[in-house]
This record gives C-alpha cells, sequence and structure tokens, in this order.
C-alpha cells in the first residue's frame, strides 16, 4: 500500500479527474506534493451534455489552481460492455467497480504512456465512493500496468466540505448524479 505521505515529494503523478468539484479538493491536496498532470477521461458520463459540462468545469478549476489537463475522448462503447448485465446495481456495487475499473486501468496506462511513474485518482473526495473499493481497484490496476497507484480517501480532513465551499467560490458547475443514465434514477 503506498499512501500519499509515502511517496517522495516532486514525484510527477497523472491525477484523475470524474468531476470539477472533485477536483477542486484533489487537485491542490496533491500539488503540495507532487507535480500534477491531470487526467480526464468519463465515458461513463450520460447524456453527452454532462461530459461538456464537467470538462467545461474542469477547465475553470484548471484557471484557478494551474496545471496541465490531458483530456481522452470515446471509450463509450467499453463502458457499455463494461457494465452490461451490472444495471440493476445500486451505487457501490458491481457496476460502480467495473465503471471505476475501466477509467483507472486507462489512467494507469496514460500514465506509462507519458513516461510517468505514479497515478491516482479524485474519486474519493465524494462520500458516495467507497474509498476502500477505489484504492483496491487502483492498486490492481497499477500493478497491471506496472506502476504505483498512490492511495488515498480524500473525502477525509474536510476535503468534501473543502470540494463544496470552493466550488460555490469559484461558481462552477455542481452534478447533483454520479454521472451514468443508471445514476439518474429517483
Ligand atoms: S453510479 Fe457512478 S461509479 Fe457507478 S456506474 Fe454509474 S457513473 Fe459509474
Amino acid at each position: 500500500m503506498k499512501l500519499l505521505s509515502d511517496v517522495p515529494e516532486g514525484e510527477s503523478v497523472l491525477l484523475h479527474i470524474c468531476c470539477a468539484p472533485d477536483a477542486t479538493y484533489g487537485v491542490p491536496a496533491m500539488q503540495e506534493r507532487f507535480r500534477v498532470t491531470g487526467f480526464f477521461f468519463n465515458p461513463n458520463l450520460h447524456p453527452g451534455e454532462e461530459h461538456a459540462r464537467r470538462l467545461q468545469a474542469t477547465r475553470q478549476v484548471q484557471e484557478y489552481f494551474p496545471f496541465a489537463l490531458e483530456v481522452e475522448e470515446g471509450g463509450e462503447k467499453e463502458w457499455e460492455d463494461a457494465v452490461r448485465g451490472l444495471e440493476g446495481e445500486p451505487e457501490k456495487g458491481r457496476r460502480c467497480e467495473a465503471c471505476i475499473r475501466l477509467r483507472l486501468r486507462r489512467t494507469a496506462e496514460k500514465a506509462k504512456s507519458m513516461g510517468i511513474s505514479a497515478f491516482c485518482t479524485v474519486l474519493t473526495v465524494s462520500p458516495k465512493k467507497d474509498a476502500s473499493m477505489v484504492n483496491r481497484i487502483g492498486r490492481e490496476e497499477g500493478k497491471r500496468a506496472g506502476i504505483l497507484f498512490i492511495e488515498a480517501d480524500m473525502k477525509k480532513n474536510n476535503g468534501f466540505l473543502n470540494s463544496i465551499n470552493v466550488s460555490k467560490m469559484l461558481g462552477i458547475y455542481r452534478q447533483k448524479y454520479c454521472g451514468c443514465r443508471y445514476s439518474t434514477r429517483p
């Protein structure tokens, strides 16, 4: 297990960004120790306008906390394939595991292709995410790709509260559902 504090300061890290509000906490928290490049890859987002909205809000965060941002489009078919048969699962269940795995696998592969030796995600800022699941998937995908996954539970130390406050201060879009069409159900 590699926690934030175990990894040498100044390391380059590819940080998966699922949405702007989570990035308002996750990006500066990681920038305190590392050289951060953001990675926006979220083929789970539905409808397409939602993807555009969240990306645009992420660019607003990028202006405020300057960082390099890689954006990867596509992946929708892979996502549909990954969650097929899991449509009725509750949040934090097996559909979410498949969805998070797809995104972290791509992040690990991207980091490797860029010569970046570590990756992480801001997904754990949300109290709706099971940090132990996210970290387990990250470890597994890091092992698979042969690079380091930095484990974290970013909702701790008021991370979630901080994300709400900074998002309000910046006036950025805060979504009301996780992202896929199944998470829009009442
Ligand atoms: S609820 Fe969220 S994490 Fe789960 S499958 Fe949908 S978008 Fe992915």
